[in-house]
């Protein structure tokens, strides 16, 4: 029961139905993503499953995870190990959030954020509607924060979404995880004093992506258009392309200057080289999957030729696998 122990009543009656479901698939996975592996033998199961197993494992695994807090420059923090890197501004005028990371580490984001400044929460921005950035939504929003997001963002969360993929299947979220502010293009906003400049990119790695430029302290929070060190997760049933992964890695580029401190939507925190060497690797890799297509090589076929192998050292390591990358890439040349 330990794992549950964070949990509210709801949550932990819709765990403890699964319990003997868990016993047998949850032992290998640590991470906040099931490794593809065992998602794919989920998939049959989490069906009429009311929430998709690979986010019932996230909060049962970010109930105990550790929380890092990194400062980065101009107040500005970034709290690392639950869900999606979650950016922080405090000030006078109450804290800004970037994401929301899993709902079940509330208690481990809310004793990081109270080391940061005692300054209440009041703003939060979702920088898209995967639920490792939202699920923590509903708890934020409850504590006064208002939720700026796209309403593509908003729009996703309140209506039931699948990811093909996985074959996960997620109902809507709840009211009060919605977000209470949304924009139709790009928006700004000011908060203790300093601009924050917020732009859609769209497809990207789903349709609902921002990224976050705090302007003055030149920080940029990419979301899920960047993943730093790792091949991305390229969302297509939720308006995903990689042409658009693309083209968010060359507008990402464009932001700010060469010193900009990059957050990407998971992994280290970064700078434009780290982030150009992504861009070149997504070219690459592109371009050459896009050749076996067009000589007419079937997906197997193309996975088979392993078109990334110079590259699956450095970036093969992360949740995505070289193979799943290569699928994903496929799809859309
Ligand atoms: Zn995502």
């Amino acid at each position: 029961m330990k794992d549950f122990e964070n949990l509210s009543s709801l949550q932990a009656a819709r765990l403890l139905s699964r319990r003997r479901f868990l016993a047998t698939t949850a032992t290998a996975a640590t991470a906040a993503w099931l490794t593809p592996r065992a998602l794919f033998a989920q998939q049959a199961q989490s069906q009429e499953q009311a929430e998709p197993i690979m986010v019932v494992q996230a909060r049962i695994d970010a109930a105990t995870a550790k929380i890092t807090t990194q400062k980065l420059r101009g107040n500005v923090s970034v709290l690392i190990g639950s869900g999606g890197n979650i950016a922080v501004l405090p000030g006078p005028g109450g804290k800004l959030l970037v994401d929301a990371g899993i709902s079940t580490s509330k208690p481990q984001i809310t004793k990081a954020l109270a080391a940061i400044s005692p300054d209440p929460i009041e703003g939060l921005i979702n920088t898209h509607w995967h639920y490792d950035h939202t699920d923590g939504n509903e708890w934020i929003h409850a504590a006064g924060a208002t939720i700026v997001a796209h309403e593509k963002t908003r729009r996703r969360l309140s209506t039931p979404q699948e990811i093909a993929i996985f074959n996960a299947h997620f109902p809507p979220a709840p009211a009060g995880a919605l977000p209470t502010k949304t924009f139709t293009t790009d928006d700004s906003l000011k908060i203790n004093g300093k601009t924050l400049i917020l732009t859609h990119y769209d497809p990207a790695h789903t349709d609902t992506d921002i990224s976050v430029h705090f302007a003055d302290a030149d920080i940029l929070h990419t979301g899920d258009t960047w993943f730093n060190g790792a091949y991305p997760f390229i969302d297509y049933s939720t308006g995903g392309h990689i042409d658009g992964m693309i083209r968010a890695s060359v507008s990402n580029l464009a932001v700010g200057t060469d010193s900009t401190i990059l957050i990407p939507g998971h992994g280290p925190v970064g700078n434009k080289q780290q982030l150009s060497e992504s861009h070149d690797m997504l070219v690459a890799v592109r371009e050459k999957i896009a050749g076996l297509k067009k000589q007419g090589k079937s997906v197997d076929e193309t996975v088979a030729e392993k078109p990334t192998a110079q590259y699956d050292a450095k970036w093969g390591k992360g949740f995505v696998t070289p193979e799943m990358f290569v699928r994903l890439v496929y799809q859309g040349v």
